[in-house]
């Protein structure tokens, strides 16, 4: 099994994860898993065997169980990933792993590919910030381009820049206060866990969420770029 370059980017709701893995996998050539949009693909699938599982702790703002979030990751990452080896040049895990168990099913998932988690990207954002942005952020009902009403709106009101559509959409669990609270509590109780695994083993790179995404980026790309060499 060829050797790709495997990214975990690490953040809290509204840290701007989605956006860095939006423009960091067209700069590397890398796949972009979302354990969120992975496990929001089976939402609304009238006859999934496991939407209204899927559907009861996201709109919680809870972890959806391990035994279905491991087995959507696994065939996402073989089909897009060990199906064909050529096509990218590594993974962005955005979202995975938020929790120990999850850190050690991905390591064994890895290795027994003959690959392992290369670098770790924590994007900080003091908690007070998050709020506002959540609050704020829609996307395109079409082509899933992110915006924000006060940091990005579309350039013409009510069309989306990317792909001219005049309709969005904002997340169910991201109009809910409660399911905001509880992303924030499972940030801080079990997702800064893993971050402390990942900097005992000196591969986190921690970059500073509140400046632009464009100024995110650049740090993002010269930090990853070193330790891909
Ligand atoms: P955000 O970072 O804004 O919380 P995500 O799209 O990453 O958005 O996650 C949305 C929801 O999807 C989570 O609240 C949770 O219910 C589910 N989810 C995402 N990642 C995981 C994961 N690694 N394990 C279990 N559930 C997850
Ligand atoms: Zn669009």
């Amino acid at each position: 099994m060829k050797s790709f370059f495997n990214v975990v980017l690490i953040g809290a709701a509204g840290s701007g994860k989605g956006t860095q893995g939006e423009l960091l996998k067209k700069q590397m050539n890398l796949l972009q898993m979302s354990a969120g949009d992975v496990l929001r693909q089976h939402r609304k699938d009238p006859n999934g065997k496991y939407t209204k599982i899927i559907n009861e702790y996201i709109d919680k703002g809870q972890l959806v169980p391990s035994e279905i979030t491991h087995k959507l990751i696994a065939e996402f990452i073989e089909k897009n990933i060990f199906a064909d080896e050529n096509k990218y040049n590594g993974v962005i895990f955005d979202g995975f792993p938020r929790s120990i168990e999850q850190l050690e099913f991905l390591d064994k998932f890895l290795s027994k590919n003959g690959n392992k988690i290369d670098a770790v990207v924590y994007i900080d954002v003091p908690a007070e910030k998050l709020v506002d942005r959540l609050s704020g952020r829609y996307a395109c009902s079409k082509c899933g381009e992110l915006y924000h009403k006060k940091t990005k709106p579309t350039k013409v009101e009510g069309v989306c820049d990317k792909c001219g559509n005049t309709e969005f959409v904002v997340r169910d669990d991201d109009k809910d206060k409660n399911a905001i609270m509880e992303r924030f509590k499972i940030f801080e109780e079990t997702t800064k866990k893993v971050l402390e695994e990942y900097t005992n083993r000196n591969i986190v790179v921690k970059v500073d969420g509140t400046k632009a995404p464009s100024e995110v980026n650049e740090e993002i790309t010269k930090q990853l770029n070193k330790i891909k060499k």
